[in-house]
């Protein structure tokens, strides 16, 4: 029986993308039926909201979909689009992995995944100017939430993952040590959560900042990461960089009534409507949507073909150093399937 996801094209470098994305999955003989939604400036442009609700209720009923980069339209009275995501389907697991597939990269053989809490910390949006005197912006307060229950499903879900994906080690990162109360929390849930695990997945604990370095002097040391939202948003993205950059970095976001797959970078306007864009971001995003959908064999389809391609270095896009359009690279990527 078919699989039913919601495909958003999205804005600027998007609907190239997705469209090259949905071939590549279809030539691996993947049944799903794609219900198209339009999200971003798209939606602006026919429904005067960035995120309408057919999108959201076509998401609610197949709670599974493949999301091309969406421009966020600035001005009052627009809905964020991440958080009106966010906040339908409580999508509160970031996961973001990263293995080395461009030969001779400054690092070879990494393969880490990090599991970032997408609901809670600084970004609640709780957040105020305090008047002093004349000054209504004298100081600005951003408040920090974190909770036993969103820290214990965080950690609970990177524990599950490393069990089901054979991996070794999950490293929690924190702060701890300055924020005792709430990376506090965070980090004695996680300990608690780690108990339960002994003897199936080892546990470790790093301090963000030496985190950062250890990530850039041995990135291979480690595993799963596991940490809170905005140390995660930052570390991502470093990790994206380990492993050649964002034309390669996928992401999910998973929550109880949905699961969210995309690229990691946004609409690339610089090269938008050129058909250059790299697809391969959101095809490894793709690839987390089969695994997602019980066809994980598919996946590794694609993912071995993809880095054959990129391997043979023939026909790969600008940013992997080749001058392939998106839909040839996506076209080799097909023919080694
Ligand atoms: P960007 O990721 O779009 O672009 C950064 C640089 O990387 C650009 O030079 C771009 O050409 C290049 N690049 C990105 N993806 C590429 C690809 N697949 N192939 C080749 N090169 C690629 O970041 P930006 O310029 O800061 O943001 C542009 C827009 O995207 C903004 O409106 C932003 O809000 C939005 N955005 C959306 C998402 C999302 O929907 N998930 C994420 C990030 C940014």
């Amino acid at each position: 029986m078919a699989s039913h996801a919601t495909l958003i094209p999205g804005d600027g470098i998007g609907p190239s993308i997705t469209a090259a994305t949905v071939r590549v999955l279809e030539a691996t003989g993947a049944d799903i039926q794609w219900d198209v939604q339009a999200a971003g400036m798209a939606a602006v442009a026919k429904y005067g909201d960035p995120i309408p609700d057919t999108t959201l209720d076509s998401i609610k009923r197949t709670r599974v979909a493949l999301k091309g980069p969406l421009e966020t339209p600035i001005g009052e009275g627009f809905r964020s689009i991440n958080v009106a995501l966010r906040k339908t389907f409580d999508l509160y697991a970031n996961v973001r992995p990263a293995y080395s597939i461009v030969p001779h990269g400054r690092y070879e053989n990494l393969d880490l995944v990090l599991i970032r809490e997408n609901t809670e910390g600084l970004y609640v949006g709780v957040e105020h100017y305090i008047k002093v005197g004349e000054d209504p912006r004298a100081a600005a307060e951003s408040i920090a939430i974190i909770t036993r229950a969103g820290s214990e499903r965080i950690a609970r879900y990177a524990f599950e993952y490393a069990v089901k994906h054979r991996r070794k080690k999950v490293t929690l990162v924190h702060k701890a040590n300055i924020l005792k109360f709430s990376q506090g929390l965070f980090l004695d849930t996680g300990r608690q959560i780690a108990r339960e695990y002994a003897g199936r997945v080892e546990f470790e604990e790093r301090i963000v900042d030496a985190m950062a370095m250890n990530l850039v002097l041995n990135p291979e040391r480690f595993d799963v990461i596991l940490t809170t939202n905005m140390f995660g948003d930052i570390l991502s993205d470093e990790i994206s960089g380990l492993v050649g950059g964002l034309g390669l970095a996928p992401g999910a976001n998973i929550g109880l009534h949905g699961a969210i797959f995309e690229a990691v970078h946004g609409t690339a306007p610089d090269i938008a409507g050129k058909g250059i864009a790299n697809p391969g971001a959101l095809i490894l995003a793709g690839c987390m949507l089969l695994e997602h959908l019980g066809q994980g064999d598919r996946a590794l389809k694609v993912r071995r073909a993809l880095e054959k391609a990129i391997r043979e270095g023939k026909t790969v896009t600008r940013d992997l150093g080749g001058s392939a359009s998106t839909d040839e690279f996506s076209d080799a990527i097909i023919a080694g399937l």
